[in-house]
């Protein structure tokens, strides 16, 4: 088995910084109003990685927890000295962590799968226009 490659996200002082194994399995773009007040960007991107990829977690956070148009929560922890939101977990995915991707010094992350919430993206923003994007939420699945 081929060894996962490791990468390093910290918040803007250095103090909190995360390691994770491997690709993540989900990377979206979103432009909902968290993912824009988290970052203060036009968009937030978020790599979801498996609870067992997470390799390390080091430095001190506090959690702010806060609801979504789903009616579940998402709890993100930023850093109290420079308030960089580091990472978050997903009610709805509680086996996986999300990492703010800007805080990788690494830049071969693959590129998202997916962007939601492209309503609320300011018109001049651009992003790849190949991946599928949706206006509000994913739509659910069908079975
Ligand atoms: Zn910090
Ligand atoms: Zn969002």
């Amino acid at each position: 088995m081929a060894e996962d490659k490791v990468r390093r996200a910290e918040c803007a002082c250095g103090q909190l910084s995360v390691e994770v194994a491997g690709d993540p399995e989900f990377l979206p773009i979103c432009g909902c109003r968290y993912c824009r007040k988290r970052t203060g960007s036009v968009y937030g991107a978020g790599a979801y990685f498996n609870a067992s990829q997470v390799q390390a977690i080091n430095g001190d956070s506090t959690v702010f927890r806060r609801g979504s148009d789903s009616g579940r929560y998402i709890e993100g922890n930023f850093c109290p000295t420079c308030g960089t939101t580091l990472y978050w977990r997903a009610e709805l995915w509680p086996d996986r962590l999300a990492v703010a991707v800007g805080c990788f010094e690494d830049f071969d992350l693959p590129k998202p799968q997916i962007a939601v919430y492209t309503e609320h993206i300011q018109g001049w923003a651009g992003f790849d226009g190949d991946i599928p994007s949706f206006p509000g939420a994913r739509p659910q699945p069908t079975s």
